[in-house]
């Protein structure tokens, strides 16, 4: 007698689309069945109708508290779950003391987390020069990857030279690490914030010519190199325009460990938004022009582009108006893990004609196999955590404000209208969201530690294609 059996649902994996039944026991998919083949269960739900995806693995979201006021590791995590995303990969950046530099730090926030996070949840530690002498530290202690900052960022984010670099990719090689790299160049994005400043250009268009397209291209194919000399893995964050992503496939034919993601909002907005409707729209690399969602989209298809992110990145209100403060001034980043899923879903295969097969790949099964998850999540396998997102295919959306659960309930994709919604969400054999409200209790995450998987295939070092 198993404890639950999903039936009559169509399971997608990575490669194809079938009518089966889940059975589940202490959490873990036990077996999958012909829709002929009843088993016992003590608990039975009907899938009729609907698709059966692996729960979204986000590699790349900002869980919360660097600033309470933005977002907190409640809210976030409770609209990941309503939007189907059931583990993630946290940034290093936000937290209310340190960014995640040193062993001691790492384990203050994975305490924290594991008192408010509702889904389960792996972590990134900070590549900080001062700090390499920490990263085999975090690494045994579970950090799935480091993320370093070429530009820098707040919180104890120090810019490294590309000297640095190298030094860190030489250690982290050392024991089979994975570095991501927000890739801009930082003396061209350092120039081209002061000239704002000193300038007072205080204009969309003005923010969009700060960070040109060629800052990232530089700093990537600066990546690629010392990725080539070292043999370090390294992953490429958040990218924004095709011409990016045919270096990194460049690289990848040449045999370089890269991989690559880009996000939501690269996929379905351009700077045309931005320059439209506000600084909702205000991200780092920035929107690009209309078209380049078109050549992402390949690219994502090819399985350059890998990983599909939300780069879930909250804030004020007022600190993405630029009627009330200088474009300068206004943070970037945009707030999207609730609703990443449905919006891919909507985007992939309704207005793309793409297999649900895409979705299963780049945010489930390639995020968990790069960042050392898969065995437990990634797919709807026996032996996995059964980590499944209910997909109802006919249901019909829109985004609005009171529908989002995040602190802040502002985002860039409030208004979008679409159809497939995620309606059941469920983690470890819990049903931890219905219809978009939260059945699950505040701290029911688990923290995953790749150290502690043991799955033959997954030292795999390249995406399935
Ligand atoms: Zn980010």
């Amino acid at each position: 007698m198993f404890d639950l059996g999903i039936v009559n649902g169509k399971i997608v994996d990575s490669e194809k689309v079938y009518l089966g039944n889940i059975y589940i026991s202490d959490g873990k998919i036990k077996c999958i069945t012909n829709v002929d083949v009843q088993m016992d269960a003590e608990k039975i739900i009907d899938a009729t109708g609907k698709l059966l995806f692996p729960g979204v693995i986000d590699a790349h979201l900002h869980i919360g508290e660097y600033k309470a006021e933005y977002e907190e590791m409640d809210t976030s995590t409770a609209a990941a779950v309503a939007g189907g995303v059931t583990c993630c990969v946290d940034m290093p950046v936000n937290t209310k003391s340190m960014s995640i530099i040193d062993t001691d730090i790492f384990e203050e926030k994975r305490k924290h987390l594991s008192e408010k996070s509702y889904m389960d949840y792996s972590m990134w530690g900070a590549f900080v020069p001062e700090h390499f002498g920490d990263l085999k530290g975090m690494h045994d202690m579970g950090a799935a990857a480091f993320k370093c900052f070429m530009t820098g960022a707040s919180n104890g984010f120090t810019a490294p030279t590309m000297a640095d670099i190298r030094d860190g990719m030489n250690a982290v090689k050392e024991f089979d690490g994975l570095i991501g790299f927000h890739c801009e160049n930082k003396d061209m994005i350092d120039a081209g914030l002061q000239k704002m400043k000193d300038e007072k250009l205080n204009t969309r268009q003005a923010f969009l010519d700060s960070r040109p397209l060629s800052a990232e291209i530089i700093a990537v194919r600066d990546v690629i190199e010392l990725a080539r000399e070292t043999g370090c893995k390294v992953h490429i964050c958040h990218v924004s325009h095709p011409t990016v992503a045919q270096i990194i496939e460049e690289a990848q034919m040449e045999g370089v460990d890269i991989t690559a993601e880009t996000c939501t909002h690269y996929l379905v907005f351009s700077e045309e938004d931005l320059l439209a409707k506000g600084c909702l729209y205000k991200c780092a690399p920035p929107l690009r022009e209309k078209g380049a969602a078109d050549g992402l989209w390949e690219y994502v298809q090819k399985g350059v582009l890998g990983c599909v992110v939300s780069d879930h990145s909250a804030g004020l209100p007022e600190d993405r108006d630029d009627s009330k403060k200088p474009v300068y001034e206004l943070g970037n980043g945009i707030s999207s893990v609730q609703t990443m899923l449905q919006v891919f879903y909507d985007n992939a295969v309704n207005k793309r004609g793409k297999s649900p097969t895409l979705i299963a790949k780049v945010m489930s099964e390639n995020p968990a196999r790069r960042f050392g998850l898969y065995g437990r999540k990634g797919a709807i396998k026996v032996d996995f955590d059964a980590d499944i997102v209910m997909i109802d295919p006919e249901k019909d959306w829109k985004i609005t404000n009171e529908s989002l659960l995040y602190k802040q309930q502002i985002s860039a994709f409030v208004g979008l209208e679409g159809t497939g919604l995620p309606v059941m969400t469920m983690i470890r054999g819990r049903v931890v969201s219905e219809n978009g409200e939260v059945l699950a209790s505040e701290g029911s995450g688990e923290f995953i530690n790749p150290l502690e998987i043991n799955y033959c295939d997954n030292s795999q070092r390249r995406y399935i294609v």
